[in-house]
């Protein structure tokens, strides 16, 4: 990168390279700064460190566009829902979630 500015200020290392993988599908060069990992190599204090996402200045634009983008499809998304209760294959009585085991048969469906 001949001018990288910075574009985004990550949580963690794992929305950093979210980021960075989102920017590099649409075609821009990014790369993480800071972090854990560089925090670890002793080049930066790890409590005052959170990694940043770089670009080219010349990509800067389009890459706070889309991580603007980005942010609102991942705020609109529902919250993870929960995986709905199962039916015991063996006696036929619905099982909530939470049970690994029907208990009405103890019907175990891991253990087939
Ligand atoms: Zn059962």
């Amino acid at each position: 990168m001949n001018n990288p500015v910075e574009v985004y200020n990550a949580a963690d290392e794992v929305q950093a390279s979210l980021i960075v993988g989102m920017l590099q599908q649409n075609g821009i060069r990014a790369q993480v700064i800071g972090g854990i990992l560089n925090a670890a190599l002793g080049e930066l204090p790890a409590s005052s460190v959170s990694p940043r996402v770089w670009v080219n200045d010349s990509d800067e634009t389009a890459a706070r566009q889309l991580i603007e983008t980005w942010q609102l499809q991942r705020t609109s998304e529902q919250p993870v829902t929960q995986l709905p209760g199962w039916t015991c294959p063996r006696c036929g009585t619905d099982i909530e979630l939470g049970f690994d085991v029907c208990w009405k048969c103890l019907y175990n469906p891991a253990a087939c």
